[in-house]
């Protein structure tokens, strides 16, 4: 079970009590752009297997929108921070390259 915790309220719990919203960090791309990069800010997304980016919900709590650094494959989480970022945060960055010594952030989408 996925235990993550809120980054608004601070409250710790299930995944139930959360509602995943995808990947985090998207560059929204809307009138203007062109096609291409509309086509890739509706469908294309990153799947990978270790660490990952998302965005969840605190449904059945604050119901606040936040972000989580998590590995996919082995579910363990490295943090929550806020929604209100484009990049997630310094410190949390090294702390998943200290204990992931072989991952690289993927370069950010201009
Ligand atoms: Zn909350």
């Amino acid at each position: 079970m996925l235990v993550l915790t809120c980054h608004a309220c601070g409250v710790t719990a299930e995944e139930t009590e959360f509602h995943a919203g995808g990947e985090a960090h998207l560059k929204r791309f809307g009138p203007g752009s062109s096609e291409t990069d509309f086509e890739g800010y509706l469908f294309m997304r990153d799947n990978p297997k270790g660490v990952h980016f998302e965005r969840w919900r605190h449904v059945y709590g604050c119901g606040k929108w936040f972000h989580v650094a998590r590995d996919t494959m082995t579910l363990e989480v490295f943090g929550s921070y806020s929604a209100q970022t484009y990049t997630p945060p310094d410190d949390l960055i090294a702390q998943i390259e200290d204990k992931r010594p072989d991952w690289t952030r993927k370069a950010a989408t201009a």
